[in-house]
């Protein structure tokens, strides 16, 4: 298998997302929608939520691809309920940090609960769009939402 040498309880966490998706529903009227892609791995991502009160009430998680880009959806795709748009921009901060190696406290690190299981996914730089692609995909939602709502 591809990713080996990654730590073993990091391979089955990835591997349980990527074969069991969370959140593969369609939401018919999300306040927020994105459609991602990564060419250079064949990577499809679509992310859709709906907004209550300014948290996120449903999510919506589809795509194909490599294990570690639909594992790394699944696993966005679980945290986002009941979070601000402010929380998901400070997670998607943290997240890209590990992932480009920079420095990372243990409590930003706890913050992202099972993604820590990508950061090994570092060993593999071409692998570390496919494991950003969700999380870029829903940034151009989150920004384009803001810029068109009211
Ligand atoms: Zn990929």
């Amino acid at each position: 298998m591809e990713f080996e040498e990654l730590d073993e309880l990091y391979q089955d966490i990835i591997l349980d997302h990527y074969r069991n998706p969370r959140h593969n529903i369609q939401l018919e009227a999300p306040d927020i929608q994105a459609e991602g892609n990564n060419p250079f791995c064949g990577d499809e991502i679509s992310v859709k939520v709906t907004l209550e009160n300014g948290r996120i009430k449903e999510v919506g998680f589809q795509g194909r691809g490599c294990s570690i880009s639909q594992a790394s959806g699944s696993m966005l795709a679980d945290i986002l309920e009941g979070k601000t748009l402010e929380e998901v921009e400070g997670l998607t901060a943290i997240f890209k940090a590990m992932m480009h190696g920079e420095e990372t406290s243990e409590e930003e690190l706890e913050k992202l609960g099972e993604l820590a299981a990508l950061s090994g996914v570092r060993q593999f730089p071409i692998r570390i769009k496919c494991a950003l692609l969700s999380w870029a995909t829903l940034e151009e939602g989150i920004e384009h939402f803001r810029k068109h709502k009211k």
